[in-house]
């Protein structure tokens, strides 16, 4: 890692965490009594959704399917009317129905690592680096659209390429949360990224990481 960049993200680390102990979103999942099946299934929940609907839906789901084994043993079409309100219905019970189908043939037994989920077929980089970073508590970037425009802006703004197939920019999300706090700082992240460096109108002169950000150096 070359010097600038190390400096940019240490400072990044460091001012988001600052930030992070006094302005964190709460929600249900990420309480301390949030089961790790709970946590999982949220962040299914939580693609291209607005975490506040989630929060709102949280209790219902859970209370229907509790833990794995009731998840296992739910019917897609089950998955679909109790996916309903909360949008994208499809697509989200087809996810929950094949982590449970993958479930049932390994006869409940989690998958041991992030190469065996992929395998499975059900999960994108996405649920498996939330996969590792709950179950499995390795150092893994929640990279999604969110964080993904907060690192571009602050480290490399430029035309956003599908984060799937821009391994820059996942080599970086994996250096950023190299850190002792590694899910908090994914949660900052996700949380300023809501709140301030927003995709309309970033709030760039009260960001605390503008110092630095090559994104507000060019405006
Ligand atoms: S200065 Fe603006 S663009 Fe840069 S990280 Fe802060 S809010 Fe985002």
């Amino acid at each position: 890692m070359e010097i600038m960049r190390e400096v940019m993200v240490q400072y990044f680390q460091h001012r988001l965490l600052e930030w992070f102990d006094e302005n964190q979103r709460v929600f249900p999942w990420r309480e301390d009594k949030a089961s790790r099946y709970q946590q999982i299934v949220s962040e299914i929940l939580l693609q291209r959704t607005k975490a506040e609907a989630v929060a709102r839906y949280f209790p219902v789901f859970f209370a229907k399917y509790p833990d794995w084994d009731t998840l296992i043993h739910a019917t897609l079409e089950e998955l679909e009317e109790m996916m309903k309100p909360l949008g994208l219905y499809r697509h989200r019970a087809r996810r929950l129905y094949k982590l449970g189908e993958a479930l049932r043939r390994r006869q409940g037994q989690l998958p041991g690592n992030g190469d065996e989920l992929r395998d499975s077929g059900f999960a994108g980089l996405y649920i498996t680096n939330a996969f590792e970073l709950f179950m499995l508590k390795k150092r893994r970037p929640l990279l999604d659209v969110n964080m993904s425009r907060l690192l571009k802006r602050y480290f490399a703004p430029g035309d956003f390429i599908d984060v799937r197939f821009d391994k820059e920019l996942q080599e970086l999300a994996n250096d950023i949360v190299e850190v002792r706090r590694c899910k908090e700082l994914n949660w900052a992240i996700l949380d300023y990224a809501a709140l301030v460096c927003m995709k309309k109108n970033p709030r760039c002169p009260d960001c605390v990481l503008n110092k630095y950000c090559k994104y507000y150096a060019m405006r």
